[in-house]
């Protein structure tokens, strides 16, 4: 019995034992769970403290830094010489700046705002170096000839010198692509002794583009104007502002109108700027234009301008161009020597002839520079000295671009080659005519314009008037479809002067004599087979000259602007001068009227029979 008692007492203990020791397990638990929370509070606190202290001390700095700025913006105002209004403007926006929470969205506009204002120069500026004579040799060495340009630009600085005024009147320098319009805004700037800025105008729509955005905007910047001066740094550079021909309209403003009171020196002492706000003195920045053609202009801007017309370089012009000039520059560029590389006369003659159609030289350069190119990969390849001549020019450049010339050598019927002005120089336009049995129908394609289009019937109206004389059959008009058509469609082409080629086209188709392939004609028409004078000619005729025509029919009321002509181009030339329509027949078609073999059109007058010959 006392057994079973001890046993049943030491199960007991036991059992005690067990739950004590489990209570002191909890409770430690509980204790290091309050010891853990408490360390993660402490930690927390102390962190959030630290967090605290640094960002009071950041805000005292900023606080610091923001009066310290506002001072300042404020020195620098006071310093600058301005009128006292805009003073007062510009520290207006700044006490607004006080009042603004820093590092505010609107806060930092006015600081972007001020930081532009009063980095521009209000008052620096070169001083001119104006000596005429160091000019004409600046010009002389970055141009080749342009001699009646030079001249004109030499005395255009000769009164800019007497007068000091910069802007009496605007330089615009016309004509085609590569010519060296931009190039001869740089010498003058560099003859002048001024900072050169180039602004493109091409494509530009928007008036805010010439003015500026309202500084309201996040983002919004001064116009091209005003931020060429501040990258320009002084307060007279030389502004080039290029294809001023090329400028639209939309319903944002008229950027040229802006551009008008910028060229204005009534108006442009005073220039506002849009985001600027206060008025800019733009009358010491000599500004300069170029422009493919004076066409699209607008006029107010126009007469503001003093045109110099640049014109298309014949081959000859280009040789020397591209030997004494292009050449020199790229191998330069390209960090060679004449050893190096070199190019032969008849290399440099082939490349303008068969591998540009340009009437500048800037794809001249290019090809000059991709050569350069190729040498340099060879040089670090191990080849020591390069020469181009006809025989690896290919190697270099590949085949020859414009070697089938799409002039026909043989005369054709229906087919003349007529002569075109456009902005990017001369060009043959070859005007084909076919007719056909039908109904009378004229049809006109290949983009043309109202101009054209008249001119057009002017010559089918002649053509009718004159069907007698020509022995044409009296009711063609009834029962022929004539179709006039002028290649490359997708080009708009307009203008009166295609108006004898068209006549002379429709002439030969009727009567079967086909035109002469030698030859190149432009000229108004009127109904009754005058012959008006037309524009371009000195462009026109070298562009015939380059294509291998030798015989020009011409206006005789142009005869007196062959002066203007290129002497190698002139001297190259044969000039017919038509005053009527018949002097253009004679010469034009290859045999004279009536001797034709192949007559399906003349037919005794009276009869009516008509002949229907197919043509060879
Ligand atoms: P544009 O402004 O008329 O389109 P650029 O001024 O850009 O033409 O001229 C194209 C390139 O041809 C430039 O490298 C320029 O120096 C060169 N160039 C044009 N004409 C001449 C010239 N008469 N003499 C020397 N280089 C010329």
């Amino acid at each position: 019995l006392d057994c079973t008692y001890k046993i049943e007492r030491l199960k007991m203990l036991t059992a005690i034992l067990n739950q004590e020791l489990s209570i002191m397990e909890l409770e430690q638990k509980i204790h290091n769970e309050v010891q853990n929370q408490l360390e993660k509070n402490q930690k927390e606190y102390y962190i959030k403290e630290q967090i605290k202290a640094l960002e009071n001390e950041l805000s005292e700095g900023d606080e610091e830094e923001g009066t310290n700025d506002l001072d300042k913006y404020k020195k620098q105002i006071e310093k600058l010489i301005l009128n006292p209004k805009s003073k007062e403007k510009l520290l207006k926006e700044v006490k607004r700046l006080s009042r603004l929470p820093f590092g505010s969205q609107e806060g930092s506009v006015v600081r972007s705002y001020l930081d532009t204002v009063l980095e521009l120069p209000w008052t620096t500026k070169t001083k001119d170096k104006l000596d005429i004579k160091k000019a004409e040799k600046v010009l002389n060495h970055d141009h080749y000839g342009l001699e009646k340009i030079k001249q004109r630009i030499l005395e255009i600085l000769a009164v800019h010198k007497i007068t000091n005024n910069a802007n009496s009147q605007i330089l615009c320098l016309v004509g085609p692509p590569g010519v060296g319009k931009t190039s001869v805004g740089e010498s003058i700037a560099r003859a002048m002794g001024r900072k050169y800025v180039r602004i493109s105008l091409g494509g530009v729509r928007d008036e805010a583009e010439i003015r500026g955005h309202r500084k309201t905007y996040l983002g919004s910047m001064p116009g091209r104007i005003i931020a060429a001066v501040a990258s320009a740094g002084v307060n007279n550079p030389l502004i080039l502002l290029d294809e001023v021909d090329k400028m639209g309209a939309d319903i944002k403003g008229d950027p040229a109108s802006a551009l008008l009171e910028v060229l204005d020196p009534e108006q442009n002492k005073d220039f506002k700027d849009n985001f600027i706000e206060v008025p800019f003195d733009l009358s010491n920045v000599l500004f300069i234009t170029t422009a493919n053609t004076t066409d699209t202009i607008q006029k107010p801007l126009l007469d503001r301008m003093d045109i110099i017309e640049l014109s298309s370089y014949t081959s000859n012009e280009k040789f020397h161009i591209a030997t004494e000039y292009l050449v020199p520059k790229q191998l330069k560029k390209h960090g060679l020597t004449k050893l190096q590389l070199k190019f032969s006369d008849d290399a440099i003659r082939y490349m303008i002839t068969d591998y540009t159609r340009e009437a500048g030289v800037r794809s001249l350069e290019r090809l000059i520079a991709k050569i350069c190119r190729k040498t340099d990969k060879a040089i670090l390849e191990g080849t020591k000295k390069t020469a181009i001549t006809l025989k690896n020019i290919t190697d270099f450049l590949g085949s020859p671009i414009y070697k089938d010339d799409d002039i026909s050598k043989a005369p054709q019927i229906g087919v003349a080659n007529g002569l075109a002005f456009t902005t990017v120089g001369g060009e043959i336009l070859t005007i084909e005519v076919n007719s056909m049995e039908g109904t009378g129908k004229f049809e006109l394609t290949g983009s043309l314009g109202d101009v054209m289009k008249e001119s057009c019937k002017a010559a089918m109206s002649y053509i009718r008037s004159k069907r007698a004389e020509f022995g044409i059959r009296e009711d063609f008009y009834k029962d022929t479809d004539i179709h006039i058509h002028f290649p490359e469609g997708a080009v708009p082409k307009d203008g009166p002067s295609a108006g004898i080629t068209i006549a002379l086209c429709i002439i030969s188709e009727l009567l079967h004599i086909p035109i002469r392939s030698d030859i190149a004609m432009t000229g108004e028409i009127t109904i009754r087979g005058r012959v008006l004078p037309i524009g371009g000619l000195k462009e026109k005729t070298m562009a015939a000259y380059k294509h291998g025509l030798r015989t020009v029919i011409v206006p005789k009321a142009n005869e007196s602007d062959l002066e203007d002509i290129d002497s190698e181009v002139q001297n190259a030339l044969t000039f017919i001068f038509a005053k009527t329509m018949e002097d253009v027949i004679k010469n034009g078609l290859t045999m004279p009227i009536g001797t034709q073999k192949d007559a399906d059109f003349i037919v005794p007058e009276g009869k009516k029979q008509r002949k229907i010959n197919i043509r060879q």
